[in-house]
């Protein structure tokens, strides 16, 4: 499986326009973060927030499938240019698929609803299993375990308000977590410490934070600051399992 951070930002995306704090203006091109997707193996897009036309342009991929984790506007308002692709299979849950439908009542795109635990087959070997995390009271928030042919295995959950119960969150080969925030929780989102804390419990072979919130620190300085085996996702890393 071949893994590509398209976005590793929360909500908004940093720089903020205006902002003269050290995350805003450092001159580390891992700092530019936008919204908080990936491509898998070039064909598979996850989330789709409104970046999602421009990093894929930025990564030359033409999605042939999309899924989503749920339908907060930083994942999904991306849709739009994408429904230009001709009816390309969209993965989510069913109350996803409602809250997409309040934006995009056309929705221009095969639905294919995701069931918790039950595989979705992507294509070329490649599946996902969906898995409720705590996130939001109204927003039903799935946690995305990938498996390839070869059985290499991906968790991802860029929104969690409380640590994933799911087994489908653990043992995975690379977990890609929630980095809005650092120690101070906020609403739906745990901060990275309890997160890192509780790594032996995910017992993920890595485990990357995305979805970097703002004065969360830059690049260099959460690296230095996570325990080892924790590290920070930026755009156009890419990991090949
Ligand atoms: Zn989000
Ligand atoms: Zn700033
Ligand atoms: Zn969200």
């Amino acid at each position: 499986m071949l893994i590509e951070v398209l976005g590793s930002s929360a909500g908004w995306p940093i720089p903020r326009l205006g902002c003269d704090c050290p995350q805003c203006t450092s001159p580390d091109p891992r700092d530019r973060r936008l919204r908080s997707s990936l491509l898998l193996d070039r064909r598979v897009l996850v989330d789709a927030g409104p970046d999602a036309y421009a990093q894929l342009l930025r990564a030359g991929a033409v999605p042939e499938q999309v899924v989503l984790t749920h339908d907060h506007h930083d994942h999904m308002l991306g849709l739009h240019v994408l429904s230009k692709l001709g009816r390309i299979p969209l993965h989510c849950t069913k109350e996803c698929e409602k809250g997409l439908r309040m934006i995009f009542p056309r929705l221009d795109f095969r639905v294919m609803h995701l069931t918790p635990g039950v595989p979705a087959e992507l294509g070329e070997g490649l599946r996902v299993q969906a898995f409720d995390v705590d996130h939001s009271q109204t927003t039903r928030t799935m946690g995305l375990r990938f498996t390839d042919a070869g059985g290499h295995t991906l968790a991802y959950m860029p929104d969690l308000g409380a640590l994933p119960g799911s087994k489908l969150a653990r043992d995975a080969d690379v977990a890609i977590v929630d980095g809005s925030t650092r120690t101070r929780p906020v609403r739906g989102h745990i901060p990275m410490e309890e997160i890192a804390g509780a790594a032996k419990r995910l017992r993920a072979g890595r485990l990357l934070f995305t979805h970097i919130g703002h004065r969360t620190g830059t690049h260099a300085e959460l690296s230095e600051w996570l325990p080892a085996g924790a590290d920070v996702a930026y755009d156009g890393l890419q990991i090949e399992l």
